[in-house]
């Protein structure tokens, strides 16, 4: 079947890489030219383990291709997917749905035959009528229908999860076009993948209610962790505890600085949005927006207790500065509202991430990068770890000890013991689980 990606971003480069790898005959469409110009090099413009080498393959036997130039892609397609971003809109946190609404214009002019416009990208329930309206007003002879078909992925293991995924969301409402979705993604389905078919406005407000769930999840065990702090009980301990209920589950309960990432941050304010203009507000998701807003200060503040309430003019080392480990992604990581804290209160920040730093620059200025987690630890006053690199798991604690100043660590994902943080003679400062004497 042949396919066109209009984005060729984190969702729309995957989604079109894995679908190649199916079989599909698939061309990513990216406007950024710079974007394709990269990729047709062989080059990845994101960092995503695994993804390199799939594309490389589906390129090599012609299933995948580039390309700046959406209507001869959309022409010849039986199925053209929307990934473009839907960030929150400035000043009001509603999804802006300007790349949608401009991408389904440029594609209404192309089509051609029946085509289904399949919408990807994370938008607010709706969405799909007023995508079937635009494309209907612009070209009322064409044949179309427009289905929602959200996307699941975690960043950082994206190809393991289109291809293995818990569930499909299909929402659609037309025939011939659940037909064709069952067979783009048949592979999966014979691999036990499972299909849920549903109405359109349903599969919109799933995906949205699946974010804002999994982001009360974490939201509720960081409140737990600060009580825990305490009151003198380890949330880990909690986390495992609660977790081994089944009608709980073990995921998404590992206490930490915060959410961010590209989507949880801007997909509750855009539900809270939702809410509100239906006049069903949802006080629990507001509730963990401004609880996981906070937290970002209170981390901040964590760091500065350490160093005894003064930061001004000592070095921060920062290990990690991407939202989760993985990935290069640094929209909305927690990392950058503490260095802006941190800075704020007179300290330097260095930092080193393994992926991320290319990134970080673009947004974290003033900090000084650094190329190792050793070098980034020599002489600082503290040592701060922010994203759960495989790489800070092991680190030589002896090391790690001769080259910082003093043997400080805030470490804001728990990937240390206690004891054997107090057996080297650390002052250890986690999340939700008492400091251990040195
Ligand atoms: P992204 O910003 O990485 O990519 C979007 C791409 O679309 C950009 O490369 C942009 O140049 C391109 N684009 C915009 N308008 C275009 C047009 N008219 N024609 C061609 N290309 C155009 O975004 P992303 O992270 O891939 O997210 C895409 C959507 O998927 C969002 O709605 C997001 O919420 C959702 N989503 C993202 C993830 C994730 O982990 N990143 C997971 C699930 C869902």
């Amino acid at each position: 079947m042949r396919v066109a990606m209009i984005g060729t971003g984190y969702v729309g480069l995957v989604t079109g890489a894995c679908l190649a790898d199916f079989g599909h005959v698939v061309t990513c469409v990216d406007k950024d030219p710079a974007k394709i110009e990269s990729l047709l090099a062989g080059r990845m413009p994101i960092y995503e383990p695994g993804l390199e080498q799939l594309v490389a393959r589906n390129v090599r036997e012609k299933r995948l291709s580039f390309s700046t130039d959406l209507a001869p892609a959309v022409k010849d397609a039986a199925v053209v997917f929307l990934a473009v971003g839907t960030p929150s809109r400035r000043g009001d946190g509603h999804a802006d749905l300007s790349y949608v609404y401009g991408a389904v214009r440029e594609i209404a002019a192309a089509i051609e035959g029946f085509t289904v416009v399949v919408t990807k990208s994370t938008v607010p329930v709706g969405t799909g009528d007023e995508v079937e309206r635009l494309i209907r007003e612009i070209r009322p002879d064409a044949d179309i229908a427009v289905v929602s078909n959200p996307e699941f992925l975690r960043e950082g293991a994206a190809i393991e999860d289109f291809k293995r995924p818990d569930r499909i969301v299909v929402g659609v409402e037309d025939e011939r076009a659940r037909t064709v979705m069952a067979e783009v993604y048949r592979p999966l389905h014979l691999n036990q993948g499972p299909l849920l078919f549903t109405q359109r406005r349903t599969s919109e407000m799933i995906k949205y209610a699946a974010n804002a769930f999994l982001a009360t999840k974490i939201t509720f065990i960081n409140e737990i962790a600060d009580l825990c702090e305490k009151a003198g009980a380890d949330v880990q301990e909690v986390a495992r505890g609660i977790g081994l209920d089944n009608r709980i589950g073990a995921k998404f309960l590992h206490a930490g600085p915060g959410y961010g990432g590209s989507c949880f941050p801007k997909d509750t304010l855009a539900l809270l949005r939702t809410g509100q203009e239906y006049g069903a507000p949802l006080r629990v998701v507001e509730a963990v927006v401004g609880v996981n807003d906070a937290r970002k200060s209170s981390m901040a503040r964590k760091i500065i207790a350490a160093l005894e309430g003064n930061v001004a003019g000592k070095t921060v080392a920062l290990l990690g500065l991407t939202f989760k480990p993985n990935t290069d992604d640094m929209r909305e990581s927690p990392s950058i509202p503490i260095v802006y804290a941190l800075q704020d209160k007179g300290a330097h920040v260095r930092a080193y991430d393994p992926q991320g730093m290319e990134e970080a620059r673009k947004v974290l200025v003033d900090v000084d990068y650094r190329d190792s987690a050793y070098d980034c630890l020599e002489g600082a006053d503290v040592a701060v770890i922010v994203t759960e690199w495989d790489e800070f798991r092991a680190l030589d604690l002896e090391r790690v000890k001769e080259l910082l100043k003093q043997p400080v660590i805030v470490d804001l994902r728990n990937i240390y013991r206690l004891d054997e943080m107090a057996r080297h003679g650390f002052r250890y400062e986690s999340i939700g689980r008492a400091a251990a004497a040195p």
